[in-house]
């Protein structure tokens, strides 16, 4: 098999995290690059384990989402699916594996295993508040179950169904722009897509996201914009918001896309070989991040905890 090679592309993740700090975005997507090789140094190999670490939200919500998945895919392929009791009694089974996994570090040796940030940086949290992750997928995956929608979706014809959590991409001037709908289906002439989000609070704007999933699906699926319905389901508050999106905001994605990709090329050594150098990437400045950091265990431009406040 010919070996992978770490070409440039362009996501919503990748632009947050290099606003958030440089170096993060450097160790996040070029120091952790062959990470997964038997042969690789030990420092790349340990930036790679990493970035693999999740907080305990952000697991939350990918349980949330995979949970989902399966159920979609199952009614795309006409597989009836399991009763939401024991959908849910199956995910707390593996919530509770993948808690101890992640606790005895099994990580560390198989890197896409659970890796909780709480356990690498040994976050003190009581039991209590480990239960609370439990509660809160509990509550978002009642919410989606009994909803109205999912009986909805559950009576949709199953060829209607365009798209489940597909690691797609489309192009920008060459630049490969990744998307990952959650769901896509077709209803009455209109192209609906949908985002969930498990958060406790209310989205923020969440405009530049659904712009791209708008112009992914007018380049993949060859649709009108007009056709086109974006709603986002927030499963912890049970709420749902729709919108569309106008081709004045592709043209204002379009420009902040252009201008995000020449930031992150500037830094490069060799554009054309999508080479980087570490010492080209600042640390951020703010301690509050660093906190929050993977890489903080590995990184010399830290910000240290008295400088914080
Ligand atoms: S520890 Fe701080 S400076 Fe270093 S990569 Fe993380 S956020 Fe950036």
């Amino acid at each position: 098999m010919p070996r992978l090679t770490n070409d440039f592309s362009w996501s919503i993740s990748r632009d947050v995290t290099f606003q958030q700090c440089p170096r993060r975005y450097y160790y996040h997507y070029y120091g952790s690059w062959g990470g997964w090789e038997m042969d690789t140094d030990e420092k790349t190999r340990q930036v790679y384990i990493l970035k693999q670490l999740c907080t305990r939200q952000m697991w939350q919500g990918q349980v949330v989402h995979e949970c989902i998945q399966r159920t979609m895919t199952n009614l795309k392929n006409g597989v009836p699916p399991l009763l939401p009791e024991e959908i849910i009694a199956k995910t707390r089974e593996r919530m509770r594996a993948a808690f101890r996994s992640s606790r005895e570090g099994v990580y560390h040796r198989k890197p896409k295993t659970l890796a909780l940030f709480e356990h690498e940086y040994k976050v003190e949290l009581s039991d209590d508040e480990w239960k609370q992750s439990w509660q809160h997928v509990e509550r978002c995956l009642d919410n989606f179950y009994s909803s109205a929608y999912y009986a909805k979706l559950r009576d949709l014809p199953r060829q209607d169904f365009i798209q489940i959590e597909e690691f797609d991409s489309f192009r920008l001037d060459g630049v490969k722009v990744h998307a990952v709908l959650d769901l896509a289906y077709r209803e009455s002439g209109v192209n609906h897509i949908v985002d969930w989000k498990t958060g406790k609070s209310a989205s923020k704007d969440n405009k530049l996201q659904l712009t791209c999933y708008a112009m992914y699906a007018q380049e993949k699926w060859g649709v009108e914009l007009g056709s086109i319905r974006i709603t986002e389901y927030n499963l912890y508050n049970d709420r749902m918001d729709e919108d569309g999106v106008s081709s004045g905001d592709i043209d204002a994605v379009k420009s902040y896309m252009r201008g995000s990709v020449d930031d992150m090329r500037r830094l490069l050594t060799d554009v054309e070989g999508n080479r980087a150098e570490e010492d080209d990437f600042k640390g951020t400045t703010s301690g509050r991040e660093c906190k929050r950091c993977n890489f903080q265990r590995i990184c010399a431009t830290k910000v240290c905890d008295k400088n914080q406040e």
